[in-house]
């Protein structure tokens, strides 16, 4: 015998063990703005039909596998163009997750932009892919020649754009998406989760890229607890990634609740406008205190930077408000914190809290 005995933990991967697991912040007792919730509760009327068909629900039973209903209504109510195809997911992160499992073999490049939402990365870690982030300019904007020029070099089998962009919040210029969606080898997926804040989807034009997926998700809608992503494109790709697809993945509840609450389109719509005329409320207030720089969103959050962010950041969790720290997290965020825009006393709350932070 020789040689020390290899520790269990050995098994698990390298990148996988220095992987740091994405951080949920304790946030009980506290006003919490940091993860893109809606801030309001469905109304009354419709939590009690909830409650009545959650009684009688089949709990014994196991969900309709393809979710047939629900893919009706979402049809419907997304504005899902007629042929595509739904593939769907227990939250969006899931599909991220499926997609790479479906394209992932040695050398398989993921690309995303950067910064970006972090599960594109540590998805293409999880399915051992290799990712690719290409830097966007300082303005938040997309640089199109560097994405092309990445695209040619590294053949990417997957490229992800999340439209709006989180955390920065703007969309990008819809010509260089399609350029990039044209020029792409692979699969492209246009990540919109946050469409109901936005005025631009590129659900519309499916029909022109063979190799275009559009993800969506129920969660900054509204319905973040029910866990629901759906990814929509051409069968060709999607009967493929479907497979993948562990089954049962969404379950009884989710897909009953999520078919009576679409049902009621108006609800969550009216309330997603609600976050838009606050959010350009929210940002005009922030932009009036001195020493904050706050950047235009398209989503229901709002990213913007001060000195000592990571200070700023501290002396609002002290005040009892959770917000998103990401100074340090890249370059062009240096200083950055982002907050989720909350009901108007909500944000009031967050604003003097704010206030009360940079003096002190
Ligand atoms: C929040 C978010 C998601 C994940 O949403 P879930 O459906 O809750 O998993 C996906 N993409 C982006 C860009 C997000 O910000």
């Amino acid at each position: 015998m020789s040689g020390a005995t290899p520790k269990p933990e050995e098994a698990i991967r390298p990148e996988i063990r220095s992987l740091k697991g994405y951080q949920v912040p304790d946030a009980s007792g506290m006003l919490k703005l940091d993860a893109m919730e809606n801030p309001y509760r469905l109304p009354a009327e419709l939590t009690s039909e909830i409650a009545a068909r959650v009684a009688a629900a089949p709990l014994n039973r196991y969900p309709d596998a393809s979710g047939r209903e629900l893919k009706a209504q979402l049809t419907t109510t997304m504005g899902i163009p007629t042929g595509m195809q739904i593939v769907l997911g227990n939250g969006s992160d899931e599909l991220i997750q499926m997609l790479a499992l479906a394209v992932a073999r040695p050398g398989a490049v993921m690309m995303g932009l950067e910064p970006s939402f972090v599960m594109f990365s540590m998805i293409a870690k999880f399915a051992g892919m290799q990712y690719v982030g290409v830097p966007l300019n300082a303005d938040f904007t997309i640089d199109g020649e560097a994405m092309l020029a990445a695209i040619e070099r590294h053949k990417p089998a997957l490229i992800f754009i999340a439209y709006p962009n989180n955390p920065t919040g703007n969309l990008f210029d819809a010509d260089i998406i399609a350029r990039v969606i044209a020029a792409a080898p692979g699969l492209v997926v246009v990540d919109e989760a946050y469409h109901a804040f936005a005025g631009a989807s590129f659900m519309p034009r499916l029909g022109e890229f063979p190799n275009l997926l559009v993800m969506r998700t129920l969660s900054k809608l509204g319905l973040a607890g029910l866990r629901l992503g759906l990814l929509v494109g051409h069968g060709a790709v999607l009967d493929h990634v479907d497979k993948v697809r562990l089954p049962y993945n969404v379950n009884v509840l989710t897909q009953m609740v999520a078919s009576l609450v679409l049902r009621h389109g108006d609800v969550l719509q009216g309330q997603a406008q609600a976050i838009v005329s606050e959010r350009a409320s929210l940002l005009s207030r922030l932009r009036g205190m001195a020493g904050v720089k706050a950047h235009a969103s398209e989503a229901n959050f709002i990213l913007f930077s001060v000195t000592g962010a990571g200070a700023v950041y501290n002396r609002l969790k002290q005040r009892a408000v959770l917000i998103k720290n990401l100074d340090g997290a890249h370059p062009l965020l240096a200083g950055c914190l982002r907050v989720t825009v909350g009901t108007p006393v909500e944000n009031a709350q967050f604003l003097d809290a704010l206030a009360a932070s940079l003096a002190e």
